[in-house]
């Protein structure tokens, strides 16, 4: 296992802000990682492609990285199984060679299989689909007891954005997963469609880490990306309605003073709204 001390963080999180982390663990499979776990005493943080994680300035939890835990993918003509530091792209392109596929629509996330399975990754609006809607099965290590569980996925437990393993302390270790029989060509199309509306819609002038909000209101959402609200050098995004990109330099506390200022105008006129994004601190 990969232990690091006194590390620049920058690079772990798809937003790059300024932060140093005191410690960084790397396990290299689930055993190391079960009894990382058990030394740790619940005293740290998870982490995998930190597409969503904001870490503060300085991280002093030790941080586990998820990213080499389990590299597995396998078919065994019906159902699917992945671990969890898979990126989401090299899964795909797996099933893809396999004759399989449905799940084109999360190409675009620079994530890990388990980090799209804990936030019940997907996309919104009039064609909602999430990872959910082609789980079957989730392997996980139940961090109360340090036993590693195998369950069948409830599907009436996930929403958008939102998996039952948020409100557990668990790591999610695999899963398995039915896709659809679809031909190479017809997988192809999907993930340029993807990849050609992302590039029409999303700012990927900065970096970023995607949506900041699961819920809120979209006309605040509207107002805040017209003024490209700014805090040091992070901004809400003028062609993404609700990201925050970082124009350089920026850090946790410009991340959080934005999202501050967005929760205080949900506030004032009684609207409903979710926070997405993840605060290390
Ligand atoms: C450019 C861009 C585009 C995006 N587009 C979308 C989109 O279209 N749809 C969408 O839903 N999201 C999108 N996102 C957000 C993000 O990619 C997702 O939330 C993704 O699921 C995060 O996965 P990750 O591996 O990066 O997780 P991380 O950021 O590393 O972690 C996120 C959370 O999951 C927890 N976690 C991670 N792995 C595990 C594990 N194995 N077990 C238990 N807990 C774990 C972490 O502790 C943390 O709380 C986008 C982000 C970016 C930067």
């Amino acid at each position: 296992m990969r232990i690091e001390q006194n590390i620049d963080l920058r690079k772990y999180s798809t937003m790059h802000l300024q932060s140093e982390g005191n410690i960084m663990y790397s396990p290299e499979s689930v055993d190391e990682l079960v009894n990382l776990i058990n030394e740790l005493n619940g005293d740290y943080h998870l982490l995998s492609a930190g597409s969503n994680s904001i870490f503060a300035e300085h991280v002093v939890k030790p941080i586990i990285n998820l990213m080499n835990v389990d590299e597995s993918m396998s078919f065994d003509g019906e159902v699917f199984t992945c671990g969890c530091s898979v990126r989401i792209q090299k899964f795909i392109q797996f099933a893809k060679e396999k004759g399989y596929g449905g799940i084109e629509f999360l190409y675009s996330l620079p994530a890990s299989i388990g980090g799209i399975v804990y936030m019940n990754a997907g996309r919104g609006g009039d064609q909602r689909q999430s990872i959910s809607d082609y789980l079957t099965e989730i392997t996980y290590l139940n961090c109360d007891t340090n036993e590693v569980q195998t369950e069948g996925v409830d599907k009436s437990k996930f929403g958008h954005h939102i998996s039952p393993y948020q409100n557990m302390n668990c790591v999610i270790l695999s899963c398995k997963l039915i896709l659809k029989k679809q031909s190479l060509e017809e997988t192809n199309s999907l993930i340029k469609k993807r990849l050609d509306l992302c590039k029409k819609i999303q700012d990927t002038s900065k970096p970023n880490c995607g949506s900041v909000f699961s819920k809120g209101n979209k006309y605040i959402f509207k107002l805040f990306q017209l003024l490209g609200t700014k805090s040091g050098g992070a901004k809400f995004s003028k062609k993404t309605s609700d990201w925050i990109i970082n124009t350089g330099g920026a850090t946790a506390t410009d991340v959080k003073r934005l999202v501050a200022k967005m929760i205080r105008a949900h506030k004032f006129i009684g609207a409903d709204y979710k926070v997405e994004y993840k605060f290390f601190d």
